[in-house]
């Protein structure tokens, strides 16, 4: 069974690869997720400042231990402990840092970046200010086309990520998305990178497993 899995897999991350490619993506397919961490490592600069988005798949991929642990400052809001202030000012700094490193929400297979934010830094650093962009994104991300993407998004990635962040948002009953219009809505930003921004070089690292929502 694994076997016919992992073909699928790798067939359907391997077009998409192509389709990013085609779209002016830097893009590669790894078929685990220690190959994605290596590549990923050389990508990185010694000394550069590391951006985070956040995301649940980067926080698995393990990667930010690798980088810590070569010295680099990592620009991380989502670390425990952070006032509301502090979160903010780091949000800032992601902006401009050396390295953003981020998930997707959705990657299509005519090789497109679906997204959906609620404050709008992850997205906004995706588009333009950081030196380099590192996108990791596991096949479960991988959809047809921008409808199924934002299909997505609305039926697995929010509500489970409202689950995630204790919001009172009414996905977190439904486990659907309701359209809320509360205060605490996270989906507030839609933005769909149709081809890679000109002045930002993204790297899209799609990895053959299972990781985030
Ligand atoms: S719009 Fe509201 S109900 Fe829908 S997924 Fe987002 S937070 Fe949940």
């Amino acid at each position: 069974m694994k076997e016919f899995l992992e073909w699928h897999n790798d067939i359907r991350g391997e077009k998409t690869v192509e389709a990013l490619k085609k779209n002016h993506f830097k893009a590669c397919y790894c078929k685990e997720r220690k190959e994605a961490i290596e590549k990923i490592l050389n990508e990185v600069p010694a000394r550069s400042v590391i951006g985070v988005g956040g995301s649940w798949t980067v926080s698995e991929l393990g990667v930010l231990k690798e980088l810590e642990a070569r010295g680099h400052t990592i620009l991380n809001h989502g670390k425990p402990g952070l006032s509301p202030e502090e979160k903010m000012e780091i949000r800032r700094k992601q902006l401009t840092s050396d390295v953003f490193i981020t998930g997707t929400n959705a990657v299509t297979m005519d090789g497109q970046l679906v997204n959906v934010d609620g404050t709008g830094n992850r997205v906004a650093a995706m588009i333009f200010g950081p030196g380099r962009v590192i996108v990791v994104a596991g096949v479960n991300k991988v959809v047809k086309n921008v409808e199924e993407g934002l299909g997505r998004i609305r039926q697995t990635a929010a509500p489970i990520n409202n689950r995630r962040l204790g919001t009172a948002n009414p996905c977190t009953l439904t486990g659907e998305c309701m359209d809320c219009m509360g205060p605490g809505r996270i989906c507030n930003a839609t933005v769909i990178l149709n081809k890679k921004p000109t002045m930002t070089d993204i790297h899209v690292f799609l990895v053959g497993e299972e990781m985030g929502f």
